[in-house]
């Protein structure tokens, strides 16, 4: 097929408000729903990104010099065009990333709140101003930094990319969006809304890639800032590149998520909850349930929860994971485990859809007698799987949790205020549920995990975006010669 009949074409970079095409490598874009090419990116090279960045250079002067309620304005209007763009939008995410399309919606949804946040910075960065001594003033500015880049995983094509745009560019920055290589469509359609909102040309653009870019925008001279979502072994990487080469990074890294059901949780809704968790986009969330932590006898619950995951049917309410590979690895997780003793009760390898055979589907698998030092217990499987590990208490149940190198999400399942206490207390991970499976804080509360599943200070969004995205200037001023000589003068 030569990329005239792909149905998306062969996508361009997007530098200085035009796209433009890449002479350099370029890789087939494959939709996971039915394995066909729609598409080419290309996988740009360091010269490209030269480009960008003086593109972006160019632009930041008259962008950062414009008043911040001024600059918000574009996002007030590039929210309703999201809002506008809403149905296209989240076709577009589903035929990239293969996830339903009441996913993809919700996408698009978390897309227009994080915009919203964006909106809301003026009132946010108010700067403070106090007079330290006799008629000497301090004052502090939020400046922005420069040139800054971010860089995305492939699971949320639209809505990783707005937990950093709005803010970073509201706050008065020009950005450089590296998507992932195997969703660059939605990001096309950013430039082109961004544009539509009023965004002058530069402030936003697109260098498509691999390793090679990336490598390239960690070791760029006059890119200020560098932030990345993605898995551990990479965010490790780049955090490692980017600030010793002096520049401020915050990478999200994998995660292992724990759910520690307790007897006294509401059946019903514990294993709706469970379910939801484990098998929303196909697994495929840094947010997603991977393992339970069964403390005691709830039999019941578990029997609940496989009755929920067969109901679910695969190709309609569970969308498809993002490659080949991905479902191979999948399913050699289960099968690893299922060799190590542990006993599949619902098993979803080798699931088709009917008329999408070339499709990428795993179906919802709930394994139980799952043991803590099995690989599927300890280890990121982004899929609809989840692990049932049996624990004879709270602590036990911890423990395990405890001892897990990530750190994004854990949840408690309990009636008990106590309990759900001590979890809250005790769970070493940066966002925490009570009897919800998917703990993601909405906006203006602010997204990041401990441990290996961030590095870096601060979260990716909310108000500490603000510090990651900006310099303090501090001010100290006085200008009545009455004033009084000190050690201030
Ligand atoms: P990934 O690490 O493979 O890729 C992320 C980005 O890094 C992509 O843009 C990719 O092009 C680039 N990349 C890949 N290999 C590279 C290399 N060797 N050197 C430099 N750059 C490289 O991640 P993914 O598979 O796209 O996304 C899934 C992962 O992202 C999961 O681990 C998931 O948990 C994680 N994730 C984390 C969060 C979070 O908030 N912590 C959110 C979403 C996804």
């Amino acid at each position: 097929m030569t990329t005239a009949t792909l149905k998306y074409g062969a996508l361009q970079n997007y530098i200085g408000g035009s796209f433009v095409p890449d002479a350099a490598r370029s890789l087939d874009v494959l939709s996971p729903l039915n394995g066909e090419v729609i598409s080419t990116v290309p996988l740009s090279s360091a010269t490209t990104l030269d480009a960008a960045v003086l593109a972006a250079k160019a632009a930041f002067g008259a962008w950062s010099s414009m008043p911040v309620k001024e600059r918000v304005q574009i996002f007030y209007r590039y929210k309703t065009i999201l809002e506008r763009n809403a149905q296209s939008l989240a076709l577009l995410i589903q035929e990239e990333n293969g996830k339903t399309l009441d996913e993809a919606m919700a996408e698009v949804e978390k897309s227009i709140e994080l915009t919203e946040f964006a909106c809301s910075l003026p009132q946010l960065i108010a700067g403070s101003i106090m007079e330290v001594s006799r008629g000497v003033e301090c004052r502090i500015d939020h400046k922005p930094l420069g040139v800054v880049a971010s860089i995305a995983p492939f699971n949320f094509p639209l809505m990783v990319p707005h937990w950093t745009i709005p803010n970073a560019i509201a706050l008065g920055n020009c950005m450089i969006l590296k998507p992932s290589e195997q969703v660059p469509l939605s990001a096309q359609r950013m430039a082109d809304m961004l544009k539509e909102a009023g965004l002058p040309d530069g402030v936003f653009n697109i260098v498509n890639g691999d390793k090679e870019i990336v490598e390239a925008i960690c070791d760029h001279p006059d890119i200020e800032a560098v932030s990345f979502v993605g898995s551990t072994a990479i965010a490790k990487v780049v955090y490692r590149r980017a600030t010793a080469n002096l520049k401020r990074a915050l990478a999200l890294g994998g995660a292992k998520n724990h759910l520690i059901v307790m007897p006294d949780a509401s059946p019903d809704m514990t294993a709706s909850n469970v379910v939801a968790s484990m098998s929303g986009c196909a697994g495929q969330r840094c947010m997603a349930a991977s393992a339970m932590m069964a403390v005691g006898n709830v039999d019941l619950i578990i029997q609940k929860i496989c009755d929920e995951a067969r109901k679910i049917v695969v190709g309609k309410n569970l969308g498809a994971v993002i490659s080949a590979a991905a479902k191979e690895r999948i399913e050699r997780y289960i099968t690893e485990a299922e060799k190590g003793g542990a006993k599949v009760l619902v098993d979803g390898r080798n699931a088709t859809v009917a008329g999408k055979e070339g499709g990428f589907y795993v179906g919802p698998t709930v394994i139980d007698f799952v043991t803590p030092d099995m690989a599927i217990a300890r280890e990121e499987v982004f899929g609809p799987v989840l692990a049932i590990v049996r624990t004879k208490d709270l602590d036990e149940a911890l423990a395990i949790e405890n001892a897990s190198e990530y750190g994004n999400a854990a949840s408690v399942f309990t009636q008990s205020g106590g309990v759900a206490r001590y979890v809250m207390e005790h769970a070493s991970a940066g966002m925490v549920g009570v009897n919800i499976g998917v703990p993601v804080p909405r906006e203006p509360f602010s997204f990041g995990g401990w441990n290996e599943s961030k590095f870096g200070v601060g979260d990716i969004t909310g108000e500490s975006s603000i510090a990651f995205w900006t310099e303090y200037k501090k001010t100290s001023i006085k200008w009545n010669a009455e004033a009084r000589t000190n050690w201030m003068s």
